[in-house]
């Protein structure tokens, strides 16, 4: 699905460079890099406050943990994602309420939202995903008329921009939180597990910085429950190098989805990914829908090949176990689990080539003529 070795090598003086030297002045904890990649990042995202932390898993719950919230106050979210996104909320004794997404774009949908408040309800947590915003216009006006928070899971839109009557802002700078991870595979990834939060409030920035460091004031003296989540300085120093490059991999991996669009164009069973108006997609995944397409023997098909494909994501998470004290299986969501059935990414990544993609549609259009 993605091939980081290829991306390693257009890199790998540089990323080597900054590796050796992190070990050389051996500062493997919040070291200057971890400092300068979050200056960087700040920067790029034309936020106020960056708070690197161990993974993408811990920036939503060191976000949610930031809210005050009580036990069995409601949090609003997609079951149609990742399961940490609905994880968390569960983990800190709050209740995932899970809403339908929208049939083209996969987001939250934003009417079923205000059909799921209630007086328990103190945040929304939209997902963008694939790497294309969830409406956030219309998510943030529900927010505000109902006083709730909102925290943007950004893992798969890193870079992303929203596109507002303003101008443009980085996703996962809209909300009062954004949250992602730079697990590899992600469009921002590391050599290993990283994450971060963003956010322009100064008064959250404080507490989710005393959350990620044992609730700490200075040192010794602990004001709040935390936890212990650090990037450290060796995915800092990788990251820094990445992040000059990323507008760069969100380019190519654009252009590998202009050559699928193209190419499926023809096949009315072959829904191709949708790309709203008010948000620039940058194809953390490329998902088709295929309706009146065996999906699954497709799926296999194309592994018999030697080409990785991936349903993203198999069982939702409101039909998943682990919340089956919630009774979310009873949760009627009809468009997630449409597609839940239908979905099926391809492979896409930075170092893609012409020769790979005609290979990859060669044998799918030889599934779908048979
Ligand atoms: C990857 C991902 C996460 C979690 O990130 P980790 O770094 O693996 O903990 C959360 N939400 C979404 C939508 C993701 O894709």
């Amino acid at each position: 699905m993605v091939d980081l070795v290829s991306q390693y090598q257009e890199i790998k003086n540089e990323v080597n460079h900054a590796i050796q030297n992190v070990l050389e002045t051996a500062q493997f904890i919040n070291g200057p890099e971890v400092k300068s990649f979050q200056q960087d990042l700040e920067k790029y995202l034309n936020v106020k406050h960056v708070i690197p932390c161990a993974n993408g898993t811990d920036a939503l719950q060191v976000s949610l943990m930031s809210l005050g919230l009580k036990p069995g106050d409601e949090v609003i979210t997609p079951s149609f994602t990742f399961i940490a996104t609905t994880e968390v909320i569960a983990l800190l004794g709050l209740k995932p309420v899970f809403v339908d997404v929208e049939k083209d774009t996969f987001c939250i949908d934003p009417k079923k939202i205000e059909e799921a408040i209630t007086e328990k309800t103190k945040a929304i947590v939209p997902v963008h995903l694939y790497g294309q915003a969830a409406n956030m216009e219309k998510i943030l006006r529900i927010a505000k008329d109902n006083n709730l928070y909102v925290i943007e899971d950004n893992a798969q839109a890193i870079g992303s921009d929203y596109y507002t009557e303003n101008g443009h802002k980085k996703t996962g700078t809209l909300g009062d939180i954004g949250c992602t991870s730079f697990f590899p595979s992600k469009n921002l990834g590391c050599y290993g597990d990283g994450g971060a939060i963003f956010t322009n409030n100064d008064e959250l920035a404080d507490t989710i910085r005393k959350i990620v460091n044992h609730g700490q004031s200075k040192r010794y003296y602990h004001d709040l429950v935390g936890c212990n989540s650090r990037l450290d300085s060796i995915q800092a120093a990788v990251l820094r190098i990445k992040l000059k490059k990323l507008d760069q991999y969100i380019e190519s991996r654009r252009k590998v989805a202009d050559y699928y669009d193209a190419f499926f164009e023809k096949y009315k069973n072959v829904i191709t990914p949708f790309r709203n108006s008010y948000s620039r997609h940058v194809f953390h995944q490329y998902t088709l829908i295929l309706d009146g397409i065996d999906r699954d023997a497709l799926n296999k098909h194309l592994a018999e090949k030697g080409i990785p494909s991936m349903i993203y994501y198999p069982v939702p998470a409101h039909k998943q176990k682990m919340f089956s004290a919630f009774g979310s299986e009873a949760t009627e969501l009809p468009v997630t689990d449409w597609l839940t059935k239908r979905v099926l990414s391809l492979p896409i990544h930075t170092e893609m080539e012409e020769e790979q993609l005609e290979f990859i549609c060669k044998n799918i259009t030889e599934f779908i003529d048979k």
